[in-house]
């Protein structure tokens, strides 16, 4: 298997290349040649596989043999060792809860996933290798608790000055060790263009090498297609099509699972649900696609303005909104829209929704009316106690803080503080 580049399809390179480079040469973004559809007796059984004999065989369609297959399944093993519960919050709609693992988001399973396949192709290095990653909040803590103590590797970690929340910061700036965090006066969208140039700087590459671990790098969107295989897993004996709503901000999500539907998963139709940075619904409404900066609203990790992952959606399926049409839907949520549903929720059925989960809840909700002949799926993708303020403004209740989140909560802060600034970025990143 070989992975080609958004802007080249000739330009192809190794897992090793692609991940060690993050973006192609020329800035395109990695995905795989072949998606071959699982064979349909996996699919039959698939509810009496183990989930991590699942996961191991969605890692091997999307890694082909540019890993050895003991190691895949050590690497696959050791990232996902958490579970993954579809649990029903009312008849016909289920929250997918991924945020069970360390850091309490979904971006543990990729973040995992990226550090050991890394740290595997790395042990044949004799050079430090530099991960650059940019976050709107979750993606940095997870990466820290990912790579934290990998030989070989150090982490830079990009973050908006005053745009995390108070617990999402002390979980990306409170390592040490091989973990760096750099405060930028800017938003996500600054954070993210810092990292993006970064490994454009051939400069600063050819002294040193330099990846990232955001969702550009194709090693995060891999294994975050294996929860999908597992929410059919758990649901398939409904016998019912699956409607799976995706809270989005970089769409490295709803990708993964685009990317498992090419592997023959049947899922009828995905819902891509965003806050009022809507660029890709309005693309859908109107077939013009319109970057730009992000607005700050409470599902503060979805605070995205340019897409970085919408590359490779258009690439895998075409340009117009009609080419994608028929298998998914979009929307956008408003900041009282989303704190109305948390409370609605809560009051009715008991379940608690972070902001992020219950954008997607109100995009789903809207999407099925009273259709009751699909099952309609929420991914939760963090913890309600990561965005506590939120939480209890909207619901009026503290959401019940787990023991691994009031470690990070102790501890002290560490922080570069930088301006919006490229020279000053590279200079941290350079230096160490
Ligand atoms: C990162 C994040 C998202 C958005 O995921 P993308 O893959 O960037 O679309 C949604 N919810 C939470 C809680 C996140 O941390």
């Amino acid at each position: 298997m070989r992975y080609y580049s958004t802007r080249n399809p000739n330009h192809t390179a190794t897992l090793r290349e692609a991940v060690f480079r993050g973006l192609a040469p020329d800035g395109g973004l990695y995905l795989p040649e072949k998606f071959e559809p699982l064979p349909a007796a996996f699919y039959a059984e698939i509810e009496r596989l183990p989930f991590g004999e699942i996961n191991f065989r969605a890692a091997r369609a999307l890694c082909g043999n540019n890993v050895p297959e003991a190691t895949l399944r050590k690497i696959t093993d050791e990232a996902v060792n958490f579970p993954v519960p579809a649990k029903e919050i009312e008849p016909g709609i289920y929250s997918l809860e991924l945020f069970h693992g360390p850091t309490l988001a979904f971006k543990d399973v990729g973040a995992r996933f990226t550090a050991r396949l890394l740290g595997h192709f790395a042990e044949t290095e004799n050079q430090k290798i530099k991960v650059v990653v940019a976050t709107s909040g979750d993606t940095g803590g997870a990466v820290a608790a990912g790579f934290f103590g990998v030989p070989g590797i150090e982490v830079f970690i990009l973050y908006p000055e005053g745009r995390v929340s108070p617990i999402q910061e002390k979980q990306l700036t409170t390592w040490g060790g091989n973990i760096t965090a750099i405060e930028v006066k800017g938003a996500f969208d600054d954070c993210q263009a810092l990292a993006k140039r970064m490994l454009n700087d051939s400069e600063l590459t050819a002294k040193q090498r330099i990846t990232s671990a955001n969702s550009i790098n194709i090693a995060r969107l891999i294994p975050q297609s294996f929860y999908y295989f597992q929410l059919y897993a758990q649901l398939k004996s409904l016998g019912k099509p699956l409607t799976v709503c995706v809270p989005s901000g970089n769409f490295g999500n709803l990708t993964a699972g685009l990317m498992a539907k090419k592997l023959g998963l049947p899922v009828s139709k995905f819902l891509a649900a965003t806050n009022a940075n809507d660029v890709v619904p309005e693309f859908m409404r109107t077939g013009t696609y319109r970057p730009r900066p992000s607005v700050a609203t409470v599902s503060n990790a979805m605070d995205v303005g340019a897409p970085s992952n919408f590359e490779r959606m258009r690439n895998m399926f075409g340009n117009n909104p009609e080419d994608f049409v028929p298998f998914l839907g979009a929307a956008g949520v408003s900041d009282a829209s989303t704190k109305a549903a948390m409370d609605e929720v809560y009051r009715r059925t008991g379940y608690l929704l972070d902001p992020h989960g219950a954008v997607g809840y109100e995009v789903l909700k809207a999407y099925l009316g009273k259709d009751s002949s699909s099952v309609g799926v929420v991914l939760e993708t963090a913890h309600p106690a990561k965005f506590s303020e939120v939480t209890e403004a909207a619901v009026g209740k503290l959401p019940e803080m787990p023991e691994r989140l009031r470690a990070f909560a102790e501890k002290e802060k560490k922080a570069v503080k930088i301006d919006n600034d490229y020279d000053a970025a590279r200079a941290v990143v350079a230096k160490n």
